[in-house]
C-alpha cells in the first residue's frame, strides 16, 4: 500500500514537472460545459471546467479559518486545489489570504462562506505570484466587482507580466483542463510591510522581509488571534519550492516573524497549520543549507554532496514530505550556488 502510494505520489509530481517544460495543450476530456456569450460583438464559447466539490472550513480561532487543499500538487482528480484559501471573519465582513488556483476554486469557497456569514467579502491579500494563490481572484470579483486585492506591487507586476499566462497554462495542463474559464484577475492595491487593517473586532498587519520564498512574499497577522498566514514562506508535509527564493532570506523572515509577532498557530498554504510548521520547516532548510555549506567547504560539487546532505538527521527526517525525493538534488544545488554566492 505505502508503496503503491508512493508511486501516485511520484507519477502526480512528475506530471507537474512535464507540465513546466512541455507546453503541450492536454485532452479536453474534463470539460464539463461549454456555453455561448457575446463580447465585443462577436459570439464566444466559454469554456467552463467542472465544479469544485465542497470542502470543509477548519476552524483556527472563532474567526480565523481555511481551507486545507487537496494534495500538494494539481492533478486532474483535485482539480488544482493544490493550496490552502484562508478565511478570516471580521465584523466588517470577510478577508481571504490566497484565493486558490481557479475560478471553479474560488467559486466553492464562496459557497462555503455563505454558509458561515451574511456580511460580503471586503478584502484579499495574495501573498505572491504562484497561481495557486491569487487564479481564484476572478471569482471573488464576479461576486463583489469593487473588492480590494492586495499584493505586493512586483507580485501584481509580476501577474501581469509572465507569471500570469504561465500558471494559467500550467494548472490548465495539469488538471486535463479543470480550471477552464479562469481569467487572470490580477490584484489591484499595493500591500507593503506594517500595513494595518482595522476590521472593527482585529487587526490584521502585513509583514515582507525580502526575498523567502519569492521576492514578494506577504504574510499576514490576525494580531489578537495570534494567527499568522504565512503563504509558501513555510510548508507541512512537502517541501517547499525554492526555485525562486533564498535559503538565508527565508532564516531571516522567520527570525524576524518569530520576533516581531505573537504567534501560536503558522498557517501554511500547503499542509495543516500548527504551532511547529516554521520550527520545522527551518529544521529542513538548515539541514540542506549547513551541510552543502560544509561539504562545499571541502571542496565537493552539489551532485556529489546529494547523498551527504540527505543524511544528514535534519533533513532525513523529512524524506517523507511530498516532492522530497524528485526535488531534493534540485534545492540542493540552488543552496550550493546560494552559498558559492555568499562566500565572496
Ligand atoms: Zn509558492
Amino acid at each position: 500500500m505505502q508503496q503503491s502510494a508512493q508511486d501516485l505520489r511520484a507519477m502526480e509530481r512528475r506530471r507537474f514537472l512535464e507540465g513546466l517544460v512541455k507546453g503541450s495543450v492536454a485532452g479536453m476530456a474534463g470539460l464539463a460545459a461549454m456555453r455561448p456569450l457575446t463580447a465585443f460583438g462577436q459570439e464566444m464559447m466559454e469554456i467552463r471546467g467542472p465544479r469544485m466539490p465542497d470542502r470543509p472550513l477548519r476552524r483556527i480561532t472563532e474567526r480565523c479559518y481555511y481551507i486545507l487543499a487537496d494534495g500538494p500538487f494539481p492533478t486532474a482528480g483535485n482539480q488544482g486545489f493544490m493550496g490552502n484559501v484562508g478565511i478570516v471573519f471580521t465584523r466588517k465582513g470577510v478577508v481571504i489570504i490566497d484565493s486558490g488556483a481557479s475560478v471553479q476554486i474560488g467559486e466553492m469557497v464562496l459557497r462555503k462562506i455563505e454558509e458561515h456569514t451574511d456580511k460580503p467579502v471586503v478584502a484579499i491579500i495574495n501573498t505572491h505570484y504562484h497561481g495557486d494563490h491569487w487564479m481564484g481572484n476572478h471569482a471573488f470579483v464576479n461576486a463583489y466587482p469593487d473588492v480590494p486585492i492586495y499584493a505586493h506591487p512586483e507580485c501584481t507586476q509580476a501577474i501581469k507580466g509572465t507569471q500570469g499566462e504561465f500558471w494559467k497554462g500550467l494548472l490548465n495542463r495539469s488538471t486535463d483542463n479543470a480550471i477552464a474559464g479562469t481569467i487572470i484577475t490580477p490584484p489591484n492595491e499595493d500591500a507593503e510591510h506594517g500595513q494595518e487593517f482595522d476590521f472593527g473586532d482585529c487587526t490584521l498587519r502585513l509583514h515582507h522581509y525580502g526575498t523567502a520564498h519569492t521576492p514578494t512574499d506577504i504574510t499576514v497577522e490576525v494580531v489578537e488571534d495570534h494567527v499568522t498566514y504565512i503563504g509558501d514562506v513555510a510548508m507541512a508535509n512537502r517541501i517547499a519550492n525554492m526555485d525562486d527564493g533564498s535559503y538565508l532570506g527565508t532564516f531571516e523572515t522567520m527570525d524576524k516573524l518569530e520576533a516581531n509577532t505573537d504567534t501560536i498557530s503558522w498557517v501554511p498554504g500547503h499542509g495543516a497549520f500548527g504551532p511547529d510548521v516554521m520550527k520545522r520547516n527551518r529544521e529542513l532548510f538548515e539541514g540542506i543549507y549547513e551541510s552543502v555549506k560544509k561539504y562545499y567547504d571541502q571542496g565537493l560539487m552539489d551532485y556529489e554532496m546529494k547523498d551527504k546532505v540527505i543524511a544528514d538527521p535534519r533533513v532525513a527526517k523529512y524524506r517523507q514530505w511530498y516532492g522530497f525525493e524528485s526535488t531534493i538534488g534540485r534545492y540542493i544545488s540552488i543552496a550550493y550556488l546560494e552559498v558559492e554566492k555568499n562566500i565572496w
